[in-house]
């Protein structure tokens, strides 16, 4: 494994900074900190991606025929990197950008690419995932949304959960059963579905943060254009796991996350007093913050290790696998220690001119989601058992 980077990635690095230093969006404002609503925050991610794509900073990784900047891998962890540096978001569109569009450019015609690949990447069109429904989580083979080919077109009836963005999206990657007859696996196709389409209806989901940025979407007699099938007919299993693929390498490592928690929980131990004396003079928080130092360095030279994989073009190992699992359950601890730092503060919601920074009541009661979305603990637990350390199925 190399530590070091070659001077034309500490180049880079020094480009990415130096962009994102002079073009990082503006600090809310106290009116607008007053007036807080998803609304606003939507508005002001919809700018933050119009300036990243003017830079050739949205969807890095994405090939320069489709309107990318077909970036390295390193190059992608160093721009991650930065981000995470700044405390930046990466822009919207995200579901779109690493799940859909990679799924198109692998199973899209030519017509399919030259339709949606570059609204995606401008995030002129937001695209959502159809993939959960109420008895179709963990085990996506159970999907039993119903599209019938009856003619040119298919008439979907059924509902899907959890997806996120629905209300905001003008397109939806629908997985869909298309045969009904043949073994579960076999049976399935994707559909490029308009959220325009009448029959089409979403309910958003409120959740306990108060947001609600995940939704129902019900299907009666929805009818969708045979040219917006994407892959084969009945072989949607192929085209959902290559998406699930795409997802978790669109993720990928982030290797600066769990560092910058730490350098706020440090910062917020030192801004707040524990037992009438600084936090940080407090031998319990200072042993949990070395343990979670600790952690965090395992972490990232954990990663280091897949990326090291993965730059020789190795397939992801054991290391990736563990990746997710210790990453989601470490920023809950994290996140969640941040109440012991700011007691009765932690509670105080972001609008209000009392709130620290740091959105943390936000975070503290988000958090909770992290180790079910994009496949629970129980489950990623599973897969290592069974696929890394070949233990007998349970
Ligand atoms: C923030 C967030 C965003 C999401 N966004 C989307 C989206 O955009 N699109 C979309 O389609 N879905 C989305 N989801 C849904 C997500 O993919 C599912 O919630 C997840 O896969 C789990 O499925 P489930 O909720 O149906 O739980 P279930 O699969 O019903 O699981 C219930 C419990 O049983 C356990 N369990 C299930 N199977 C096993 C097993 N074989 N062995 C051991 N334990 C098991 C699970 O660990 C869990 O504790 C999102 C979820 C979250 C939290």
């Amino acid at each position: 494994m190399d530590f070091g980077y070659t001077p034309e990635q500490e180049a880079f690095r020094n480009q990415v900074r130096a962009w994102l230093e002079a073009n990082q969006p503006p600090p809310l404002t106290p009116e607008e900190k007053a007036r807080l609503t998803e609304d606003l925050l939507w508005e002001r991610a919809k700018a933050w991606h119009a300036k990243l794509y003017e830079g050739g900073w949205a969807g890095i990784s994405w090939p320069k025929e489709y309107g990318g900047r077909g970036a390295s891998l390193i190059e992608q962890v160093i721009f991650s990197q930065e981000l995470a540096r700044l405390n930046l978001p990466v822009g919207i569109n995200v579901l779109g950008i690493i799940m859909t569009g990679p799924a198109i450019m692998q199973w899209g015609s030519a017509e399919q690419k030259a339709r949606y690949l570059n609204k995606i990447l401008k995030a002129e069109e937001i695209w959502c995932e159809g993939l959960s429904e109420p008895g179709a989580g963990s085990d996506l083979a159970a999907i039993q949304t119903r599209a019938e080919l009856v003619g040119d077109h298919f008439v979907v009836n059924g509902q899907k959960i959890w997806t996120t963005h629905a209300h905001r999206a003008h397109f939806c990657q629908l997985f869909v059963r298309t045969d009904f007859q043949a073994p579960k696996h076999r049976g399935l196709s994707c559909l490029l579905v308009d959220m325009k389409t009448p029959g089409v209806t979403v309910r958003p989901l409120r959740q306990i943060t108060g947001e609600a940025e995940f939704n129902e979407i019900f299907f009666e007699d929805a009818r969708v254009p045979r040219a917006n099938l994407l892959g084969p007919l009945n072989g949607g299993w192929q085209v959902l796991i290559s998406t699930l693929m795409h997802e978790r390498v669109g993720i990928g490592e982030t290797l600066g996350t769990s560092q910058q928690t730490l350098g706020e929980l440090v910062e917020l131990a030192k801004a707040m007093d524990y037992l009438g004396r600084p936090a940080i003079e407090n031998s319990a928080i200072r042993q949990q913050l070395a343990q979670f130092a600790i952690e965090a360095a395992a972490k990232k030279y954990n990663g280091l290790r897949s990326l090291t994989s993965r730059l020789k073009g190795l397939p992801p190992g054991p290391e990736a696998s563990i990746s997710k699992l210790v990453s989601t359950e470490l920023t809950q601890r994290m996140v969640k220690f941040a109440t012991h730092l700011l007691g009765q503060y932690a509670l105080i919601e972001q609008h209000s001119p009392l709130a620290p920074s740091g959105a943390w009541l936000l975070r503290i009661l988000g958090c909770e989601s992290l180790t079910i979305a994009g496949g629970t603990t129980a489950v990623q637990k599973n897969m290592i058992g069974e696929r890394v350390l070949q233990l007998p199925k349970g």
